[in-house]
This record gives structure tokens, C-alpha cells and sequence, in this order.
């Protein structure tokens, strides 16, 4: 069967990646979560002292660092664990702190030059699903299937609140509803690569659906476009 690529856009803690995750266990194909790329260059960012406490961000620091950032994803069984320079930063990479500090990284237009050419990359052979804020509109402007993907500000913060909880990660959910809104002002406002829905994108609004509904939908949107397809 043909392959091809599937795109799925949205605001922070939508629920894209777990669809996006669970559509490429079902159909075989690669997935790629294109934000946990920019948590780990802010993480290596943090680390190397390129953001200070108050996030403060040396945006020259960062660009002269970009060379020596490897950034790539181990496979574990049914997990994608995110390497930084080889080292497994899976769970760090998911901290409050670097929630808090990604927004502005992303914003940085060699950062996202850099982490879009290795996105390309990793699709050059089709048969992959990757989620992100701009994989329609600049990383794959060709995908054969785009969605984007909107909750409300609160469900979206309670979902990633209880995920954190779940994760044993120390949370306060006023501060995370704010880390929400704010990153997604930051996204939406920046001037490379903002995030936008696609034109040419399917809107899902899963504030009042299930996991399996959402799996269930999405699964029935690659089935569709997989019948439409040129023989
Ligand atoms: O998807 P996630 O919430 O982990 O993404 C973290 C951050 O990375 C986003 O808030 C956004 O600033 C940035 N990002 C981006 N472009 C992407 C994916 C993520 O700017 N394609």
C-alpha cells in the first residue's frame, strides 16, 4: 500500500501527540513528536547556562551552540525515548522548567531551521506521523492528511496537569494552565514558522471525546484519504 504522511498540528497538551502516537502503532508507520526536538535544545540551552533564571534567553549563545546539538530518538519497544548528544533525556525534557522555557527557544528562526531539516529528513521515505505546531504548514506543506487539533485552555491544562501527576512530576495546575496559555501566545505570535492551521487542515475539537474516540477519528481520517489516493 502506498504510504504517506500524515501531519498533526496543534495548541500545547491537545492530546495530538497520544493520537498521533497510537495512529502510527496502528497503521506501522514512523512517529515523530517534532516538540520534544525543541524541549531538548532548550534543555541543552538550560544546561550550558544559556538561559537564566528569570528565562532570560542568550539567543547568540544558542545559535553558535546549534553545531554541537545532536539531537535524535531511540526506539524502546513501543517508546521513542529523545536523545540529546546520545544521552536519553526522555523524562527531562518533560519538566515544568523546560516547559517554561521552550516557547522562546522555538521562536529563535535558526533553532527551527535546523530542527526542520532534520524533520524533513526523517520523512523522506513517507510512512511517518509527526506532530507539532507547524508540520503542515512549513515541515510538510505536501502531507497527504493534516490536522489540527483544539481543546479549551482548561480542559487542555487539566489533561496536562493529571499527565504530569500521573508522572510523579510536581505540579500546580494554575501554574501549568499558565504555562499554556502562555506558550500558546508565544507560538502563535512569533514571526518564523507561527502556529497556524494549515488551509488545507481537518479541525478536530476533542474537548468532549474520549482517547478511543479521538484514536477512532483519527484512524477513519487515514483510512479516507488512503481510499482517495491515486492508484
Ligand atoms: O508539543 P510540545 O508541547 O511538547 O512542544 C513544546 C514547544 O515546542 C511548543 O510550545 C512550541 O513552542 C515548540 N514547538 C514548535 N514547533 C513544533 C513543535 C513544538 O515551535 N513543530
Amino acid at each position: 500500500m502506498q504510504r504517506i504522511i500524515i501531519a498533526v498540528d496543534g495548541y500545547s497538551s491537545s492530546g495530538k501527540s497520544s493520537m498521533a502516537k497510537q495512529l502510527a502503532r496502528t497503521i506501522g508507520y514512523r512517529y515523530v513528536d517534532s516538540g520534544a526536538m525543541y524541549r531538548a535544545v532548550t534543555l541543552y540551552a538550560m544546561r550550558n547556562g544559556m538561559i537564566d533564571a528569570d528565562g532570560q534567553v542568550d539567543t547568540a549563545a544558542i545559535v553558535s551552540a546549534l553545531p554541537m546539538i545532536e539531537i535524535d530518538f531511540k526506539v524502546d519497544g513501543e517508546r521513542q525515548l529523545t536523545t540529546l548528544n546520545g544521552e536519553i533525556v526522555e523524562d527531562e525534557i518533560r519538566q515544568m522548567a523546560v516547559s517554561n522555557n521552550v516557547s522562546p527557544v522555538s521562536a529563535i528562526p535558526e533553532v527551527r531551521h535546523r530542527l526542520t531539516a532534520l524533520q524533513k529528513s526523517f520523512g523522506i521515505e513517507k510512512g511517518i506521523v509527526m506532530d507539532g505546531r507547524d508540520i503542515g504548514t512549513t515541515v510538510f506543506p505536501d502531507a497527504e492528511l493534516k490536522i489540527f487539533v483544539n481543546a479549551s485552555a482548561e480542559t487542555r491544562a487539566r489533561r496536562r496537569y493529571r499527565e504530569l501527576l500521573e508522572k510523579g512530576v510536581e505540579a500546580n495546575y494554575e501554574e501549568v494552565l499558565a504555562n499554556v496559555v502562555e506558550r500558546d501566545h508565544i507560538d502563535e505570535t512569533r514571526a518564523e514558522s507561527p502556529l497556524r492551521r494549515a488551509d488545507d487542515a481537518i479541525d478536530l475539537d476533542n474537548s468532549a471525546m474520549t482517547i478511543e474516540e479521538q484514536n477512532q477519528w483519527l484512524l477513519d481520517r487515514f483510512e479516507e484519504t488512503v481510499k482517495r489516493l491515486p492508484k
